[in-house]
C-alpha cells in the first residue's frame, strides 16, 4: 500500500492535493485489502488512482473592453464503474490537475455512498468569476463548452456546480451545449427550476450536511437542538447549513469569505439570514457588510501572518466547514477541540488536514468527513437525472424525504462499515471501506477495462 502512495508521488511530484486525499484513502482501507486479496491481485487500487480520461483545453474569450483573456479548462474523467461520470466544474484560480484530480477521486467514493448509479469526474478552469459581469461569465461559459461539449452526455459524463459555478453559469453552459447538439437533454444538472432542474437541489448540499450530523449527534442522544454552530463560507452551501441548522433550532454564529468572517454572539437568525442571501446571490458582495447592517457581530478580515483561522477559535458544540479544502489545519482542529466541539460535519470537500483528521478521532469528536456528509448534493443531483429521464418533476417534500433518506443510509452504512472492519465510530474508515468495496466489485466484474 506504501508502494501506491509512491507510485502516485513519483508520477505527479507535484500534485500535493491529489496526494493527500489517496492518502487519507489508502490508510482508511487497509482492513479491507487485508481480507481480500482478490483486489490486490486485480490492482483495483493501482487503477483507481489513474483517472480515465483527462481533459485539458483552450479557454480564449473576449472581457466587455475587448480584451482577449486565455484560461484553462479541465475535466477528469476518474472512474465510470457504477455509472457515467459525475461531479461538479470549479471555476476558481486555484484550479489546477491536482486539485480537480483530488476532487474527481474523492466524487468516485462519495458518489457510491448515495446509492444512485454514478461514476465520478470533476472539471472546471482556472478563470476567476469574481468581478466579471454577466455577459464576461456567459462568454466565458460559452467558450468553455465549446470544447467540453464533445466529452460530455447524459449517458457519458453529467457535470454539475461547485466553488464558481452556481445557477447562473450552469445555465450559459446548458444553452451552449443545447444550441451545439441540437438536443434538451439532462446533460448537466443544477439546472433551473422550469428548464429540468430539481427543486432542492440548491439546498441538498447544506441540508444533507446538517442531517447527517443529526445522525451522527443521534448515536450520542443528542440533537442540534441548541447547539452553538460555527459556519465557514457564505455560498450556496454555507447558507443552506445556515438555513437548515435554524430550522432545526440550532444557533449558527459564523459565515466568512475569503476576505474574512464575521462572529455574530446572538446567532443568525432567518432575517439575517435573508440579508446574507440577497447580500451573496444577488449583489454578489462581501460579508464584511454583515457586520455594517447588523453592528453586534465582529468582522475580521484574514490575517495571512497567523498559521491558524480565528473562525474555529470560538466557543460552539459543532462545526461545519462549508468553504474549501484544507481549511481547518492541526492548530484549528486543537482550537475546536479545546473550545468544547464535538460535531464536525464538512460541507466542503477535503476542508480538514490530515492533522485535523487525526485530532478529531484523537479526542473521540463525531467527525464526518465530506465524502459522506456532503453527499447530499450530488445525491440530489442523480434524483435530478431521474426525473429527467422520467420526464417529470417531484414535489419539494418529495425530493427532501429521498435527500433525507439517503442521508440516513449514508450515515448508517459508514457506520457498520467502521464496525465491521474494525474501527467503531470512525466515519472515515467506515465511509471509504464500503465505498471503495461497491466501486472495486464494480470493477471485477467488468474485467480488465
Ligand atoms: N460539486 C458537488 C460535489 O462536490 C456536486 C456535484 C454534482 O452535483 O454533480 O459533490
Amino acid at each position: 500500500m506504501n508502494d501506491i502512495l509512491e507510485l502516485v508521488r513519483a508520477r505527479d511530484p507535484e500534485q500535493k492535493e491529489f496526494h493527500q486525499a489517496v492518502y487519507e484513502v489508502v490508510e482508511s482501507i487497509k482492513p479491507v485489502l487485508e481480507q481480500h486479496p482478490e483486489y490486490r491481485q486485480a490492482k483495483i487500487l493501482e487503477r483507481m488512482v489513474e483517472p480515465e480520461r483527462v481533459i485539458m483545453f483552450r479557454v480564449p474569450w473576449m472581457d466587455d473592453e475587448g480584451q482577449v483573456h486565455v484560461n484553462r479548462g479541465y475535466r477528469v474523467e476518474m472512474n465510470s464503474a457504477i455509472g457515467p461520470y459525475k461531479g461538479g466544474l470549479r471555476f476558481h484560480p486555484s484550479v489546477n490537475l491536482s486539485i480537480l484530480k483530488f476532487l474527481a477521486f474523492e466524487q468516485v467514493f462519495k458518489n457510491a455512498l448515495t446509492t444512485l448509479p454514478m461514476g465520478g469526474g470533476k472539471g472546471g478552469s482556472d478563470f476567476d468569476p469574481k468581478g466579471k459581469t454577466d455577459t464576461e461569465v456567459m462568454r466565458f461559459c460559452q467558450s468553455f463548452m465549446m470544447e467540453l461539449y464533445r466529452h460530455i452526455g447524459p449517458n457519458t459524463d453529467v457535470p454539475a456546480g461547485d466553488i464558481g459555478v452556481g445557477a447562473r453559469e450552469i445555465g450559459y453552459l446548458f444553452g451552449m451545449y443545447k444550441r451545439l447538439r441540437n438536443e434538451f437533454t439532462g446533460v448537466l444538472t443544477g439546472k433551473g427550476l422550469n428548464w429540468g432542474g430539481s427543486l432542492i437541489r440548491p439546498e441538498a448540499t447544506g441540508y444533507g450536511s446538517v442531517y447527517f450530523a443529526a445522525e451522527m449527534l443521534a448515536t450520542r442522544g443528542e440533537t442540534l437542538e441548541g447547539k452553538v454552530c460555527l459556519i465557514s463560507g457564505a455560498g450556496n452551501v454555507a447558507q443552506y447549513t445556515c438555513e437548515k441548522l435554524i430550522e432545526m433550532g440550532a444557533k449558527p454564529v459564523t459565515l466568512s469569505d475569503s476576505n474574512g468572517y464575521i462572529y455574530d454572539e446572538e446567532g443568525i437568525d432567518r432575517e439575517k439570514l435573508d440579508f446574507v442571501m440577497e447580500l451573496k446571490n444577488v449583489r454578489r458582495g462581501r460579508i464584511r457588510e454583515y457586520a455594517e447592517r447588523y453592528p453586534q457581530a465582529v468582522y475580521t478580515p484574514v490575517d495571512p501572518s497567523l498559521d491558524y483561522n480565528p473562525l474555529w477559535n470560538h466557543k460552539a458544540d459543532c462545526a461545519f466547514p462549508s468553504a474549501t479544502q484544507n481549511e481547518i489545519n492541526g492548530k484549528d482542529a486543537q482550537h475546536l477541540v479545546n473550545n468544547g466541539v464535538i460535531c464536525v460535519s464538512e460541507g466542503a470537500n477535503m476542508p480538514s488536514t490530515p492533522e485535523a483528521i487525526d485530532i478529531f478521532l484523537d479526542n473521540n469528536v463525531l467527525y464526518g468527513l465530506g465524502k459522506a456528509a456532503n453527499a447530499g448534493g450530488v445525491a440530489v443531483s442523480g434524483l435530478e437525472m431521474t426525473q429527467n429521464s422520467l420526464r417529470l418533476s417531484w414535489s419539494r417534500e418529495e425530493v427532501d424525504r429521498r435527500l433525507r433518506e439517503i442521508m440516513k443510509n449514508i450515515h448508517r452504512t459508514a457506520l457498520e462499515a467502521a464496525e465491521r472492519y474494525g474501527h467503531p465510530g470512525n466515519y472515515v474508515v467506515g465511509a471509504n471501506c464500503a465505498a471503495f468495496v461497491k466501486v472495486a466489485d464494480a470493477m471485477l466484474d467488468q474485467g480488465l477495462v
